[in-house]
Formats: structure tokens, sequence, C-alpha cells
């Protein structure tokens, strides 16, 4: 089966995760294409299983000695962002850089949509604009179960090669019942990026602040002097932050401070923030921030009217993996040899390999030639996809 049916197949399951379930896989249709998959690495004659969590995984025996045990991994589940029911791809071929209509109401231009540039004179494939896509991270896994394929038929000689299929990545769950007692990877790659080459080793430091606000409500009439209005308080410690540490005002490495959620009466107020930054001491710094700010309203009102509770939620892959650069190394060589060019930027994000990767699988991020994620103008290159297999195959090398 070639890499296009198979990417087809998978984008048409309906794999959407749900964050408000509880469950694992968040939602039971994610097995679905689990189990399409098990089939699939079945025919292929490698062993494989599906657990109780939904998770697939599959191990290409080693055919030699003295080589790595190198594992490949990619998510299941599509966006809760946008619509992921009922996909309906549609395949351009040779691109010319004109504006792509998806339907009557929704067009695509390359003025607006940069990504759309990087694809001029590809095959690519787009949505029908009325749901994402689902290349991510359906692309990865076409990509992988592609590469498995040519694996089996080919006689290239490798050590262990791991496969894992994992759901609810996008609701920030994907590494935590990853199966490491199996996965005896040495290292291993997610193929979870955008434009193919893409090497990704670094992520946000990322934590939450939730912030309460205690006031004191007293009847409107008579509160001369003696009134705390919780709300008030609220913006006055928003508006203490560095103005320009906002997402709207940063890029590249700028860490940032936003605001995602804001609730409150008189008398108590939330505020809801994340935090994010590539660097740890500014990170560290950014946090500390915070209960400097707490500490100021606290004195300055004369009781504790400001709690602040921030937790870590993952941290930046590079303060593992730039002890031990191996798995970066031979991604950029194999991209080389593959004959496309690599690159590496800081992702603006978090990923389930910098997860992995401190749960002791060192786990660098791919590009896998999708674009324009979590929505209706997501879209595919088949060259890229094809050039992402090349790439693991030379990796395996
Ligand atoms: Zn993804």
């Amino acid at each position: 089966m070639d890499i296009v049916k198979r990417f087809i197949n998978y984008v048409k399951i309906d794999t959407q995760s749900n964050e408000r379930s509880q469950t694992c896989p968040s939602t039971e249709k994610q097995k679905d294409l689990g189990n399409l998959l098990l089939k699939e690495l079945k025919e292929l004659q490698i062993p494989s299983f599906m657990d109780e969590n939904g998770y697939v995984y599959g191990k290409i025996n080693k055919t030699t000695e003295g080589k790595k045990a190198i594992g490949f991994i990619a998510h299941m589940d599509t966006s809760p962002d946008a619509p992921g029911a009922n996909v309906n791809p549609r395949i351009i071929k040779h691109y010319d850089g004109s504006t792509i209509k998806l339907n009557k109401d929704l067009s695509m231009s390359p003025d607006t949509f940069e990504s759309l540039r990087h694809v001029i004179g590809e095959d690519i494939i787009v949505t029908d604009g009325n749901t994402l896509l689902g290349a991510d991270d359906k692309a990865g896994i076409a990509i992988i179960m592609d590469f498995a394929a040519k694996v089996m038929k080919s006689n290239i000689p490798h050590g262990d090669i791991y496969i894992g299929f994992t759901p609810d990545e996008e609701i920030g769950r994907g590494a935590d019942l990853f199966d490491l007692e199996f996965f005896k990877a040495d290292f291993a790659y997610t193929l979870d990026g955008s434009k193919v080459g893409g090497i990704e080793y670094e992520n946000f430091n990322a934590a939450s602040a939730a912030i309460k606000i205690i006031g004191q409500s007293i009847h409107p009439g008579s509160a001369k002097n003696k009134l705390i209005n919780a709300m008030h308080l609220a913006m006055e410690f928003h508006s203490m932050l560095p103005p320009f540490q906002n997402p709207a005002f940063t890029e590249g490495r700028e860490g940032f401070n936003h605001l995602s959620g804001m609730t409150g009466e008189v008398e108590v107020a939330y505020l809801n923030y994340i935090l994010r930054n590539h660097d740890m001491k500014e990170f560290k710094r950014q946090q500390a921030f915070f209960y400097d700010v707490r500490d100021y309203l606290n004195h300055k009102y004369g009781y504790n009217c400001i709690e602040v509770t921030i937790k870590e939620s993952y941290l930046n892959m590079y303060e593992v993996l730039k002890k031990d650069m191996t798995s970066v190394e031979l991604a950029r060589e194999a991209t080389i040899k593959a004959g496309v060019e690599p690159f590496s930027d800081p992702i603006r994000g978090g990923t389930d390999g910098a997860r992995l990767t401190y749960m002791g699988l060192p786990t660098p991020n791919l590009g896998t030639g999708g674009f324009n994620f979590h929505g209706r103008y997501e879209f595919a290159s088949i060259n890229q996809m094809k050039k992402a297999v090349n790439i693991c195959l030379e990796i395996i090398k």
C-alpha cells in the first residue's frame, strides 16, 4: 500500500481527543485507528499489540549486532480545536502557488498562509474546508507505517526498531502511560513536526499559575474605607506583570505569561496563566516575579489577599539532550543523506517527546510535511512525507 493511500485511510477515521474525559484513551474511537494500525502491523509480520490504554506498539527485531535500538513515535488523536469527523481530503497535484478554493466559502492563499510557499511544485492534500485534515499527526503515522513496510521488504541491516502510536497527545497526556518497560529504545523520534528536515530538540519550559484573589465585600452603600473588590485586585495584579512578556509580543526564544482564564466576583476572583520560556533561568525568574507581586499586594493591603499556586507541567528537553546529542546528530546526518536540508527551530510549545526525554527516553521531533495544524487550513505535502520516510530509513542505517 502506498503512503498516500495509508494517509487517506487514517484521516478518514475520527480520532478527536476530549479534554473533559477522564479515561484513557479519552475517546474510545481512537481505538478504531489503533485497531487498523495493529492489523496493518500484523500483516507486515511485525510483532505488535495494543495495551488496555489504547497505545499501539510494535517491534522489528534487529538483523545485526552492534547498532542502536531506535524508536519511532506518532500520535493517533486529532485536536479538539476543530471538527475532526467526516474528513474529506482532496489531492492537488503540482501545486502552482495560486489561491486554493477549499469550498464555496473558504479559500487559502500563500499571502495569508506563507507555509504554502514551502510546497510549490509538490503534490499536496487539503481539506474540504469543513474539518481539520489530521496531518497532525496522521502524516507521522503514515510515514512510520510506510517506513516499517520498507524495512520489512529491504535487507538493510538494522538494530531493534520500536514503533509506538499514542493516544491523547493533543490534550497533553500522550506520554502519561507510555510503556517504557516494553519500549527499550536507546532513543526515539516523534514524527510530529511540520516542514520536512526539521529536527526539533528545544521546547518551552512550561508552568501554569493559578491566582486566587480574596476581597472584602461590603454593601456598596456603606463601603467607604472598607470594601476591597477582588476583581479590582485581579486587575491590579495583572497590570503589574511585564507588559511585553505576552504571547502577542513574543517569538523565537522569547518567553511569556499568557492570561488564559479570568473569573470573579466582589469577594473572590481567579486568574489563570500559562508561563513559557526556553531558558531555565528566565523561567524561574518569571515564576519568582509572580510571588513578588503577591508579596507586594499582600503587604500593601495588609492581609493575604493573593494566593499564587504555580505548577510546572513540562520542561525543555534540551536540558537533558545537551548532555548527549547522538539522537540529534544522527537525524541531522540522515536528513542530509536523504537529500533534505536539516534545520532546527525552538518549538514554541511542548511535545510528548519532551516528557519522554525526562522519563529517560531521549526523543527529539522530526518534520512530517504537514502544515497549519489544528484547523481547516491544514494540509500535507506528499513529496515531503516521502522524504521523511527516506530520512527514517537513513536513521536506522
Ligand atoms: Zn501533533
